[in-house]
């Protein structure tokens, strides 16, 4: 047994052993039902309290955060700590890092006394003020995918960012967070790959194009010292990182948006990378899915994953799918996206899957991910990249079909959200009953890419979690449940 897990079970076994000293293992019901009372209360009428839910939500175990991004989580003013800490300086006109001075930089303490410029800066580096006042401002998809580019130099503190995201969980009651962290960085451009593998898409010659192409990347000797080394990173980035409240895991991934020989070799590292490594588990592929490579090779990207699925059976696979909307692309590039993910990559969990009303065979394309797959939401991210909220979310139509759900943040850095937020904006804009919330908490530790056994120590970990919670939520009913009787 590994060493963290021990500690997760003497801890418990302590909470457990207290059974015999009055305290009960099980949810006591009383309390459950009062819990369950109150978040009803909070969520009646048409304006739901929302105060009353962050309260409720920020307190509330949340289980693990599935679908969200390293650099995408850190905060602008963090980022703004480390250019300063790294000696860089900032472009007074463009709001770049730039890493040497320069006539137009200045330093980190100067930009922070020109508050007009330190605001502005927020506005380029995260979605921050982007709905509540006028600004020159890209529209809000490209806006969003060009922070990256702002703070993408400063951001591989790696195992100083985990630490400060592990903290945040922590303090929001979130006990687990399975993350895209990096790339492995390996590529393998091959023009002559390009042109044939474009010509063959959708059909057979594609895996016989693809086992040419793995076979060179095997004789690659610098393809094997990447991985190793990737997995390296991993390792240390990881240190200090799990104990007895808190785990992380890491998935990795390709970015869609370039070349096939580029995507397909970065996807064979991933997935060699993920094989031999008991800390990443799982692959990803990300980057704007209405990028134009992303568009015109999406068939294609779909087939790649379905080679190396064969390859490696064992490497779990989330892909980011139907992260779309009407009029972002063309209504036939709405058709399909999801179910290519479900039925030829072999997705064990979307991500997203916002535009499934517009999929051909929606309603089958339902019952199948039912049964085979995991759908992640993501509220704030959908209402701000796509503009899709409210009644127009797919959320009404998963739930409506029982599709297992987890509630997540995706880029909480960016976006200046949190697991609590997505939990208030799911309950204030669709009222499920504290059952379901529940279930959702439950599925984020179910549906993880973890090992059983972890899986067991986290589950066991909420209810002891859920017991604690509903005491005291119990306690706060009364007083609330008072007040609004007086
Ligand atoms: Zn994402």
């Amino acid at each position: 047994m590994k060493f963290r897990s021990a500690i997760f079970i003497v801890v418990i076994f302590t909470i457990v052993g207290c059974s015999t000293i009055g305290i009960k293992l099980n949810s006591d019901p009383d309390n459950a039902d009062k819990t369950a009372l109150l978040y009803k209360e909070l969520i009646e009428g048409k304006s739901p309290n929302t105060a009353q839910l962050n309260l409720f939500f920020s307190k509330m175990p949340k289980g693990g955060d599935l679908h969200n991004h390293y650099s995408g989580s850190i905060y602008a003013e963090t980022y703004l700590d480390w250019v300063e800490v790294a000696g860089y300086w900032i472009d007074k006109n463009t709001l770049n890092i730039s890493k040497a001075k320069t006539n137009s930089s200045i330093s980190v303490d100067q930009l922070r006394s020109d508050t007009r410029l330190y605001r502005k800066l927020l506005t380029l580096w995260s979605d921050k003020d982007y709905q509540n006042h006028y600004h020159p401002q890209l529209p809000p998809d490209a806006s969003f995918f060009n922070t990256f580019s702002y703070f993408g130099p400063i951001s591989k503190r790696y195992n100083e960012g985990l630490m400060i995201l592990r903290e945040r969980a922590i303090k929001e009651n979130v006990s687990f967070i399975e993350i895209m962290l990096k790339s492995v960085g390996y590529s393998y451009p091959d023009t002559s790959f390009d042109q044939k593998i474009r010509k063959a898409a959708g059909n057979k010659a594609v895996l016989l194009l693809l086992d040419k192409l793995s076979s060179k990347i095997d004789a690659d000797d610098t393809f094997n010292n990447k991985v190793y080394e990737f997995i390296k990173t991993i390792d240390n980035a990881h240190k200090g990182i799990d104990d007895d409240q808190f785990m992380m895991r890491y998935q990795t991934y390709a970015s869609r948006n370039s070349s096939p020989s580029i995507v397909f070799s970065a996807l064979y590292s991933a997935f060699k990378a993920v094989e031999q490594s008991d800390l990443l588990v799982g692959v990803n592929i990300v980057g704007p899915e209405n990028g134009v490579v992303a568009i015109e090779d999406y068939n294609l990207h779909m087939q790649m994953f379905a080679y190396l699925k064969k390859k490696f059976p064992n490497v779990n696979r989330a892909l980011h799918a139907g992260e779309l909307t009407l009029g972002m692309v063309r209504p036939k590039n709405l058709k399909f996206h999801i179910s290519q993910a479900i039925y030829i990559a072999g997705a064990q969990r979307i991500g997203h899957g916002v535009d499934l009303p517009y999929e051909e065979e929606a309603l089958n394309l339902l019952k199948e991910i039912k049964e085979k797959s995991v759908v992640e939401i993501c509220f704030t991210s959908n209402e701000f990249i796509l503009g899709v909220k409210g009644r127009d979310h797919p959320y009404l139509i998963y739930s409506a079909y029982d599709v297992p759900i987890v509630i997540c943040t995706d880029d909480s850095g960016i976006s200046r959200n949190n697991l609590t937020g997505e939990y208030v904006l799911l309950a204030a804009r669709y009222k499920p009953g504290y059952k379901m919330v529940k279930k959702y908490v439950y599925n984020s530790i179910k549906y993880s890419f973890l090992y059983e056994s972890d899986k067991d120590l986290l589950t066991n970990s909420l209810d002891v979690r859920f017991e604690k919670f509903e005491a005291e939520m119990s306690e706060y009913s009364d007083l609330i449940l008072r007040n609004v009787d007086e």
